[in-house]
């Protein structure tokens, strides 16, 4: 950027800037003392894990709350969508999934000795497009992984078509898509199995945590055990598992956290408004359609900003941004296909590519106040038209 351009951002930096950082994200916390109220009753009993009571009570009250049949909880989403895998039988062999997302959903492959075969993102979104799928089975692909990115639901139906034709099943990684309905149902009722995580920059918390969702008994019977070791008796040991269990001071967190959920939405959408408004009809300024069937749990507010008609690009707002205090985050910039280890043999991507040179994300969770979402709004507004000068 030109010396002009930068010496007029410290000015607007000086009257606008926050004085302290603005985050893209904070965990939404129950009062300390609803999460102890909660705790104490296993405390007192002294314990602390292993199906505890606050475990079984969180599992049922968010399978009821979700709409689906049947979930288990773990520690983190990243140990779920792993035991996910496992659970399926998958090993040796190829996935079908997505370079436009956390690297934990690819990692997780080469942990069962899979790997990713990457297939682009939808022309007009940022999931995995159904479109692509169909050219990358080959006789060893043993599955299909999409993301629903941003929480908005992927092609659930095209998915679902492909992976029947092809005898394949589907995981979800759900990470994002906590609450979020289609065509007024759980977004997790779609695919085999679905991930949810619980970790502290998701919109619903324990700190560390995540869950499997299930429509089918067997699985959800599997998991139970592949995450508690194996273990179905005192003196038997099925299968090798793990130790993916919640404890009961992370559950204690969870329940203390759901009387305050909706209305934590409803500021999510609120602050998703604000920003709308402001910044929906600016040049160079590309929004996340939220699709008339989906009700959204307003997760993440992406921008897309293309340098041409903006005068900024991504990387450069990102930067000038910091100037004002306001920490703005490049989910899912740098794309899975881009490192080393997990390349994979893969083509171009050029969707994918884009999405992750373009988008950043703006701060959103529900403390934030408004008054601090209308001032973002506007500081980005200024700096593109005073990119364009
Ligand atoms: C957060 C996240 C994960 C990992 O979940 P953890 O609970 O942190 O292990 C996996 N995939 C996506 C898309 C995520 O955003």
């Amino acid at each position: 950027m030109n010396t002009a351009f930068k010496s007029q951002v410290r000015a607007m930096a000086a009257s606008m800037g926050f004085p302290e950082a603005v985050y893209v994200t904070r965990p939404n916390l129950p009062p300390l003392d609803d999460v102890m109220n909660t705790l104490k009753p296993a405390w007192d009993r002294r314990w602390i894990t292993n199906d505890g009571e606050l475990h079984i009570r969180l599992e049922t009250e968010l399978a009821k709350r979700l709409g689906v049949p049947y979930l288990n909880l773990f520690c983190n989403g990243t140990v779920a969508l792993l035991t996910a895998l496992k659970v399926l039988n998958l090993e040796e062999g190829a996935v079908i999934t997505t370079p436009f997302t956390f690297p934990a959903t690819v990692s997780v492959l080469y942990w069962c000795g899979l790997r990713p075969v990457y297939c682009d993102i939808q022309p007009d979104g940022y999931n995995l497009d159904p479109a692509g799928i169909e050219a990358l089975i080959g006789p060893d692909t043993k599955a299909i992984l999409p993301v629903h990115v941003y929480g908005i639901p992927c092609d659930v139906a095209a998915i679902k078509d492909i992976a029947d034709r092809h005898g394949l099943p589907v995981i979800y990684d759900a990470a994002h898509a906590f609450g979020v309905r289609l065509r007024g149902e759980s977004v997790l009722v779609h695919g085999d199995l679905s991930m949810l995580s619980f970790h502290a920059t998701k919109v619903f918390t324990t700190a560390e945590g995540g869950a499997l969702a299930t429509g089918n008994p067997e699985l959800h019977q599997r998991a139970r055990v592949l995450k508690n070791f194996g273990i179905t008796g005192e003196e038997s040991v099925v299968a090798p598992g793990l130790n993916g269990k919640m404890n009961e001071m992370q559950a204690a967190l969870g329940l203390a956290q759901l009387d305050g959920l909706d209305a934590n939405t409803e500021k999510r959408r609120r602050l998703d408004g604000i920003y709308r408004r402001l910044l929906q009809h600016e040049p160079g300024l590309a929004l996340l359609d939220m699709p008339r069937d989906v009700d959204p749990n307003y997760a993440y507010f992406p921008v897309r900003v293309q340098e041409a008609l903006f005068g900024l690009n991504r990387d450069t707002l990102y930067e000038t941004l910091k100037a004002f205090n306001i920490q703005c985050r490049k989910y899912l910039y740098p794309l899975c296909s881009s490192h080393p280890w997990c390349s994979a043999k893969t083509g171009t991507l050029p969707r994918a590519e884009a999405a992750a040179d373009e988008v950043l994300c703006l701060p959103m969770y529900g403390q934030l106040p408004e008054a601090w979402a209308e001032k973002i709004g506007t500081i980005i507004k200024s700096l593109g038209s005073l990119a364009r000068i």
